[in-house]
């Protein structure tokens, strides 16, 4: 079912949007045969699961880290992680790039912003990168210091609701943000491009919104049982 699922899916996005196969709880024989359709980009949650999974599939394969990462766990994706989409505190970005300057590696991380109504949700607010105060440094400042993570972009979770204009709102203040970030922060940075947002049952509304990289799951996999 996974090759048959992987090709409707495929079917309805567009190039320049990028299929990020969400196998989270998922065996790697589904994994495999993914990849045996030509899938190459998967995003898992959970770090040990991840390193786990990276050890016994080809090696050509590109990691996204999509779920809320632990700095003590950092450790154990920080050589092949391919994106972080999920960076959600300054401590956090801190630390990767710490792990980062120890493997002698650039980290590609996005940092994941709050715009769901839900408060379970984790991620930044605009307000609170603009307000910026680690060590007494502005934003533009912190991002200087760290020499071995590179923010390329942002990434969201719209509410987990069936009002799908809701949904688009959401999605639109997350483009809204990109713009601001883009302009005040990134305007020279040609790798600050990337949109991560949409999932099995509102990516086609996250496209029409201007996402570059949707992350599906349920899709491709089937329901999970657990998460
Ligand atoms: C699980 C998960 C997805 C995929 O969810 P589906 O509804 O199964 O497509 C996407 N993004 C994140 C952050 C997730 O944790």
């Amino acid at each position: 079912m996974v090759k048959e699922n992987l090709e409707t899916v495929r079917k309805t996005i567009p190039s320049g949007v990028l299929l990020v196969a969400v196998s989270k709880t998922k065996p790697v024989e589904d994994i495999q045969e993914a990849y045996d359709a030509g899938q190459r980009v998967f995003g898992e949650n959970h770090a040990l699961e991840m390193r786990d999974k990276h050890e016994v599939l080809p090696k050509d394969i590109d990691w996204h880290f999509i779920g809320h990462l632990q700095t003590n766990k950092i450790k154990y994706i920080v050589q092949y992680v391919r994106l972080i989409h999920s960076i959600d505190t300054f401590n956090l970005l801190q630390a990767v790039n710490k792990e980062a300057v120890k493997h002698d590696k650039v980290v590609d991380c996005l940092l994941q912003f709050h715009i769901a109504e839900e408060e379970t949700k984790f991620g930044f607010t605009l307000d609170e990168i603009e307000n910026c105060n680690v060590e007494t440094q502005d934003f533009a400042s912190v991002l200087a210091s760290m020499k071995n993570v590179r923010i390329c972009g942002v990434m969201g979770m719209a509410t987990n609701t069936d009002d799908m204009e809701q949904v688009r709102k959401e999605f639109r203040h997350l483009k809204e943000i990109f713009n601001t970030l883009k302009a005040k922060y990134f305007a020279d940075c040609k790798w600050f491009k990337d949109i991560s947002m949409g999932m099995s049952h509102d990516y086609p509304i996250a496209i029409e919104e201007g996402s570059t990289m949707v992350r599906v799951g349920s899709k491709i996999f089937g329901e999970r049982n657990y998460n």
